[in-house]
């Protein structure tokens, strides 16, 4: 029997008729383009970021989460020469997200214990051409929001959050997606709150960026045979609405089982001689993914693959090393606690579904491997 990293069909079947009845109901209205589904969605997902918000948002949705950095990113109308702040160690499309609007991504190393930006080495990289800050909340685990509004006020800059895995996520109580100018939201699948394909959401306290996003969204309009400017066809899909908002009620259960999993996971691989995830007292995580640092990482994650245990590694290849980038002239040794990670880092499963013996397979597994290879640890001490 195998362990799947994320098994999607689990939780299909927890919310099966509900969800078959809000996609009949699509079905029968015929309504598939921007049909009340879409708009109810963002009502409730604003309103579910804003019970312990910070700034109160609004939402516009899009097709997915690559598109969502796009569009906020547009909305700022930077030029060629304006430099956004980010981590390399990311998924890709935070990046080219910068790139496809035509501004310049600097990259900022990461703190080695949390795996985020590391906020000093962000406030050296500011320059006259800095404009924007773009902070992912990797692995579910939120950044020091409370430092980026500051840092991002001090030299008045735009904080705009890559929130695609941090769904309910919170730092000091407020909810990621409250506390930057925007923040952008994908819904892919696998994420804590995945639609049944692309999905994907802007948020911010902000109407006029706002009703930028919702007309560049949607061909630069407003009327319909009238184009403001040139955009892009990026609209949530009406059917796609409709699972959303089935789960989104069950989002924060989700997050829970998630949470417990991760608790369980940290009491049975403490003294494993691996470096766990870091929580931050002030952080409400999520746990997108659950990434452990080991030095041999390749031979345990040959040997847990070996033993049908699933495991990833987000990612092997951090953005400022891929292919598509060399043209801006980074190299090996730019950024070497992001680099290191790369090396280091291994996604265990979890879903919240993940049955809890499977989980006890799953750390029986890893800590047979780790003995049996005498495995050294990275270095622990801070
Ligand atoms: C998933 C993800 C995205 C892109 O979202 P899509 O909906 O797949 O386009 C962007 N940033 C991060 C950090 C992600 O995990």
């Amino acid at each position: 029997m195998k362990i799947s990293l994320v098994d999607l069909k689990e939780q299909y079947q927890t919310i099966q008729s509900e969800g078959e009845e809000a996609i009949q109901a699509v079905l029968k209205k015929t309504n598939f383009i921007q049909g009340e589904e879409v708009f109810l969605f963002e009502q409730e997902f604003s309103q579910y970021l804003n019970q312990a918000g910070y700034h109160k948002v609004n939402c516009v949705s899009c097709a997915n989460g690559t598109d969502a950095l796009i569009l906020a990113l547009k909305a700022l109308a930077l030029s060629s020469s304006d430099e956004v702040l980010l981590p390399s160690h990311t998924f890709f499309a935070t990046a080219e997200a910068v790139l496809q609007v035509g501004a310049k991504p600097v990259f900022v190393d990461i703190d080695p214990s949390t795996l985020l930006l590391d906020l000093k080495q962000l406030e050296e990289k500011i320059t006259s051409k800095t404009k924007a800050i773009l902070a992912v909340h990797l692995y579910g685990q939120p950044c020091n929001m409370e430092a980026l509004t500051a840092l991002a006020k001090k030299y008045q800059l735009y904080l705009i959050e890559d929130a695609a895995q941090a769904q309910g996520a919170s730092w000091k109580g407020k909810r990621i997606g409250t506390w930057g100018d925007m923040a952008c939201f994908s819904f892919f699948p696998g994420k804590n709150l995945g639609a049944f394909g692309d999905a994907g959401a802007v948020v911010s306290s902000n109407p006029m960026w706002l009703e930028k996003i919702r007309m560049l969204a949607n061909h630069g309009r407003k009327e319909k045979y009238v184009h403001h400017f040139v955009g892009y066809n990026s609209r949530l899909d009406t059917l796609q609405a409709a699972i959303l908002r089935v789960k989104l009620k069950y989002l924060d259960s989700w997050n829970q089982k998630r949470k417990a999993l991760a608790q369980f996971y940290l009491s049975e691989l403490k003294e494993q001689n691996l470096l766990l995830p870091k929580i931050q007292t002030q952080a409400e995580m999520v746990w997108h993914q659950f990434v452990i640092q080991a030095k041999n990482r390749d031979l345990l994650f040959q040997e847990m693959r070996k033993n049908h245990i699933e495991v990833g590694i987000h990612y092997p290849i951090p953005c400022h090393l891929q292919p598509a980038l060399a043209y801006l002239g980074y190299k090996r040794g730019d950024l070497p606690f992001t680099e290191e990670a790369c090396q280091t880092i291994l996604s265990l499963p979890i879903y919240p579904e993940l049955p809890k013996e499977n989980a006890k397979k799953v750390t029986y597994t890893l800590k047979e491997a780790i003995h049996s290879f005498s495995l050294v640890n990275v270095d622990t001490s801070e």
